[in-house]
């Protein structure tokens, strides 16, 4: 009996010491299981973006090719594709929640990046897009050339300012540039004549493409997009990376990509 009771102390010993890895948030293993006991996965997701993650306005939904592959991993998780909570994230507070823990993934068109790879964990590429240029027709640019001397807006903590400038340097022209919070302030600074040109990833901009603007042909600086997590929750990073793998090999991923009418 005593025996058996010490035995019984040193597991209920053992399991609080895997609990306070857990508040840690220094082994993997303990992330899944926080999730699981929650019931809930927490995502960081865009909602001005058609097509990737957008919120319509007449239904109140968040929809598009990121809450698809969310659910999936939520499913995976938790055995149900509706246990996922989402909030809205833009270009410059994506990190930040992750770092906070507000988000366990941000699927939010975030660009895999060397530097990036540094703070966070990125899932295997999920789709690859080039950054382009909008512009509003009556400007008459036919190629990024033409934009010397002219202003862009950009999203405040994009690649694309980067990828940008080095186009110009190979280019040997000089542009300015605006950054903005968000897409949509982007367009209204297009539109009012702030700036001469939106830049961001091209399928990005096919969302706000209209009758007056049209994207040009340049494009350059291939962004792959991946679903981070947080640099220690390594097992949750995995989790990812197999439902990517699995909705790859099933076709899933590609049917997707249609059904959202992305190129
Ligand atoms: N994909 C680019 C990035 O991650 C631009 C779009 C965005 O910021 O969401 O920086």
């Amino acid at each position: 009996m005593k025996k058996s009771m010490a035995a019984l102390m040193l597991a209920v010993s053992v399991l609080f010491t895997g609990c306070s890895a857990a508040g840690n948030g220094s082994k993997g293993v303990e992330d899944i299981q926080k999730i699981k006991d929650r019931g809930v996965l927490k995502v960081g997701v865009k909602v001005d973006i058609p097509k990737y993650g957008y919120k319509d306005p007449k239904t109140g939904k968040i929809e598009g090719l990121e809450i698809d592959i969310a659910k999936q991993i939520a499913k995976k998780i938790l055995g149900d594709e509706n246990k996922i909570e989402m909030q809205a994230v833009t270009s410059k507070t994506r990190g930040p929640l992750l770092d906070s823990g507000e988000a366990d993934l941000i699927a939010a068109t975030f660009t895999i990046t060397e530097e990036r790879k540094k703070s966070y964990n990125f899932s295997e590429p999920y789709i690859k897009d080039g950054v382009g240029l909008l512009v509003k027709k009556s400007a008459g640019f036919k190629s990024y050339k033409d934009l010397d001397g002219k202003k862009i807006g950009v999203a405040q903590s994009a690649t694309s300012k980067k990828a940008l400038q080095e186009e110009a340097n190979k280019l040997g022209i000089k542009v300015q540039f605006l950054e903005f919070g968000s897409f949509p302030e982007i367009k209204a600074a297009l539109d009012s004549g702030r700036v001469d040109c939106f830049s961001v990833d091209t399928s990005i901009l096919s969302g706000y493409l209209d009758d007056n603007t049209e994207i040009l042909p340049d494009r350059f600086s291939l962004q792959e997009y991946g679903i981070a997590s947080k640099k220690t929750n390594t097992e949750l990073a995995k989790v990812v990376n197999e439902t990517i793998a699995d909705m790859k090999k099933s076709g899933e991923l590609d049917k997707l990509i249609k059904k959202w009418g992305i190129n």
